[in-house]
């Protein structure tokens, strides 16, 4: 059965991603009920309506669970918990167990290996490795932690949860460094991951419906700055052999997890043309932003078509797209000269309309649209520089952590 068009939808979180969603959504002729616990977010301000609860607040839940006929979400670290009490009611995608296990590394990481898809080598961290030794106040010997192999090192610590934007992770030389990182992050479950030389990243969006039929967007090659998504190429600068194995592990991942909404596997493509899963999420991604302008269906649309249980739409693209986040840090000498990104006629500009402009937060994107990456890419760099601040110095401010909308 097919929700149409004149329906109200749920969001649950009101970030950029969620906006974005909302836009697609109204654009088809749907209204949009945004529950997010912030007075003013970029989707709260657009949506027809917006609850102002915690995510687990059983009022607001059900007034979405009366009044909406689908919910989705836009940001995974959503309670799990809420989905479940949503899904006894109306639909809900993604399901509550796909986003509880793409929304903790540990489970993730399992859930990967087990299934034979590739990730970099890896341990998890749950206990201080230094206080092994010592009994706790009942005399109790703490679980010893398996020894670890030498192999990861060097590696990067990252936390199970809640770690986004290079958030939450520690690069490691030896086990005394791991254990001075870890004490240094609380004592929180944590990943010991290798790091790897890495010949690129790539990500895959997949998108698929209740019905099962599954599409998967043209690869994004991805560059990273600070840990934050910089700017996303496309279609990736890979072979044609390793873009089709990297849809083809999405669309196995998705099938796997019996996945209904839209995914995104992000890639490390290792120097011998290896792919190994790096991490994925349970919604749209940033670097699927492209998709807006270069595709002739956005990934936010196939997110409402997939929760109206409507047929998907094609992902084949205009051309290249190079897409460029646009950092708080280009506001440091006040609003940027917004004309020397308009001015480009195969340019589109998106604003996701937040008011205070931090080090590090994302405050809209561009995309370019051109025949070739290699055009596409040049006048990128050349706006990109364009956009700089003259002079001044960067401030690094922690944004808060309900930021975790890529
Ligand atoms: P986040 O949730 O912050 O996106 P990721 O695990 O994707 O965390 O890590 C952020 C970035 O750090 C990656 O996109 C990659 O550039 C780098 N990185 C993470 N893990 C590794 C690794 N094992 N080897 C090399 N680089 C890594
Ligand atoms: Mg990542």
């Amino acid at each position: 059965m097919s929700t149409r068009p004149g329906a109200m939808l749920g969001l649950l979180g009101g970030g950029q991603l969620g906006r974005m969603f909302t836009m697609a959504a109204q654009s088809l002729g749907y209204s949009v009920t945004v529950l997010d616990p912030e007075e003013r977010s970029p989707a709260g301000s657009i949506a027809e309506r917006h609850l102002r609860a915690d995510y687990l607040d059983r009022e607001a839940l059900n007034e979405l669970a009366s009044t909406c006929a689908g919910v989705t979400t836009e940001f995974e670290n959503v309670p799990a918990e809420a989905l479940k009490v949503l899904a006894e009611r109306c639909i809900v995608s993604p399901a509550a167990e796909s986003v509880a296990i793409a929304q903790d590394r540990i489970l993730e990481k399992n859930f990967l290996a087990a299934n034979g898809f590739g990730v970099a080598p890896y341990a998890m961290i749950q206990n201080a490795r230094t206080s092994q030794h010592s009994a706790n106040s009942d005399g109790v010997l703490p679980q010893k932690q398996p020894q670890l192999s030498p192999d990861l090192f060097p590696g990067i610590l990252k936390v199970s949860r809640f770690g986004y934007d290079g958030k939450g992770q520690v690069r490691v030389s030896n086990a005394s460094e791991l254990d001075s990182a870890f004490a240094g992050l609380n004592g929180e479950s944590c990943v010991l991951e290798k790091l790897l030389p890495l010949e690129r990243e790539v990500s895959v969006i997949v998108s698929r419906g209740f019905d099962g039929e599954v599409v998967t967007f043209p690869v994004s090659e991805n560059q990273h700055c600070n840990g934050i998504l910089d700017i996303s190429i496309v279609p990736a600068r890979v072979s044609p052999e390793i873009a089709r194995n990297a849809c083809d592990i999405a669309i196995r991942i998705a099938e796997k997890l019996d996945y209904r909404g839209v995914l995104c596997v992000e890639f490390f493509v290792l120097a011998d043309g290896r792919l190994l899963v790096n991490e994925i999420a349970p919604r749209p991604h940033n670097s699927g932003h492209y998709s807006i302008n270069a595709c002739v269906t956005s990934q936010f649309e196939q997110q409402v078509r997939i929760l109206c249980g409507m047929p998907l739409g094609s992902t084949s693209m205009h051309g290249a797209a190079v897409m460029v986040n646009l950092l708080g840090d280009l506001w440091q000498k006040g609003e940027p000269e917004w004309e020397q990104v308009l001015r480009h006629p195969d340019v589109k500009l998106h604003l996701y309309g937040k008011r205070d402009a931090r080090p590090g937060r994302k405050m809209g994107h561009y995309t370019i649209l051109a025949e070739t990456t290699d055009a596409a890419l040049r006048l990128a760099l050349e706006i990109k520089q364009s956009l700089q601040p003259s002079h001044g110095t960067l401030e690094t401010h922690e944004p808060p952590r309900n930021e975790s909308r890529n």
